[in-house]
């Protein structure tokens, strides 16, 4: 049997157990003067294990309210769990904010439905990305290509120019530009309708396009009106292919519905002045295309003659 100041003491103890599993913890008072024996020693160790609940319970809670900073959740078994859950959480937040930036290889293996839905979400983020970099790539070329003939248009020809007579500049050469008109094509239009003037451009751009290289500028510059630049190729080069093409386009009778309409075209050709502006170039070709033109069409004239 305990003396009753003993037993007042144990009661005291079994009290503060009591509040502690009814989530009322208050720790006890340890009188100084109280006998160092085992009942003291047990009431240090029941305020030592309120101390862990009380940090095991500050850090559960700012958990509970989506808090990942809190003090340390204390020494109790279950402190390691927590712990591990915050640094699982941490690295949620770290993987969401690389995908915000764009970083779509990010999987989550934690948390059960929510990974499953993440990396379908982070899946259909990448299919969404690649489908707009497709549409952005189409749109690119559509905006560069002209739809009837499928040969590069005015914006994709200046672009390309540009690009290509700095580097032929750099290397030395003059390039060459032609400008080239399809002769009356408004009776061909007029005498044949306006589907058949669509099928003559076609077949003109295929003779164009079969007739020059890959690395030439084969562009229809509007209407019906084409441009062909062959860089690092001279004059000497360009007089020849404008030749050889006015006469390949003379050739190439173009049938539309079982008539054969004849086709010629003039051509106007000179070359790049080192600096000058691309606009220069082509009115000076275009100065030559309305020369041929006087001259009696289907034929070519350029800076020589
Ligand atoms: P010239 O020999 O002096 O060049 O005579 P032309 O009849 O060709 O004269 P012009 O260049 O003024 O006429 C161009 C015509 O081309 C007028 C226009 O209706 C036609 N045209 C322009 N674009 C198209 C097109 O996309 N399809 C068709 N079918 N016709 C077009
Ligand atoms: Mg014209
Ligand atoms: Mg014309």
């Amino acid at each position: 049997m305990l003396d009753p100041s003993d037993a007042a003491r144990v009661d005291q103890v079994t009290e503060a157990i009591a509040r502690l599993l009814k989530g009322q913890p208050s720790p006890l008072q340890v009188d100084a003067d109280a006998p160092q024996d085992e009942i003291r020693q047990l009431a240090v160790y029941m305020n030592q294990l309120f101390i862990e609940f009380d940090h095991l319970n500050a850090a559960i809670t700012a958990l509970s309210q989506g808090s990942l900073t809190f003090d340390s959740p204390g020494r109790l078994p279950a402190a390691n769990a927590v712990k591990n859950l915050q640094a699982a959480l941490r690295h949620l937040v770290w993987q969401t904010r690389q995908v915000a930036e764009g970083d779509f290889t990010q999987r989550v293996s934690f948390l059960g439905d929510f990974a499953t839905s993440f990396n379908s979400m982070v899946e259909q983020l990448t299919a969404n990305r690649e489908a707009l970099l497709e549409q952005n790539r189409l749109l690119e070329v559509t905006a560069i290509t002209d739809a009837l003939t499928g040969l590069t248009n005015r914006r994709g020809a200046r672009e390309r120019m540009i690009l290509e007579l700095h580097r032929a500049v750099r290397a030395g050469f003059a390039p060459c530009v032609m400008m080239m008109d399809i002769d009356h094509f408004k009776r061909v239009n007029d005498t044949w309708g306006h589907e058949a003037g669509d099928v003559v451009l076609k077949a003109l751009a295929g003779v164009l396009k079969k007739n020059t290289r890959f690395e030439d500028v084969c562009a229809r510059w509007g209407g019906e009106e084409f441009l062909i630049m062959a860089p690092e190729k001279g004059l000497e080069f360009g007089l020849a292919l404008a030749e050889r093409l006015r006469a390949r386009v003379e050739e190439n009778v173009v049938e539309y519905n079982s008539q054969r309409i004849p086709v010629t075209i003039s051509i106007g050709i000179t070359t790049y002045w080192d600096a000058e502006d691309l606009d220069a170039t082509v009115r000076r070709a275009d100065g030559h295309l309305y020369r041929a033109k006087n001259a009696g069409r289907n034929r070519v004239c350029g800076d020589l003659g």
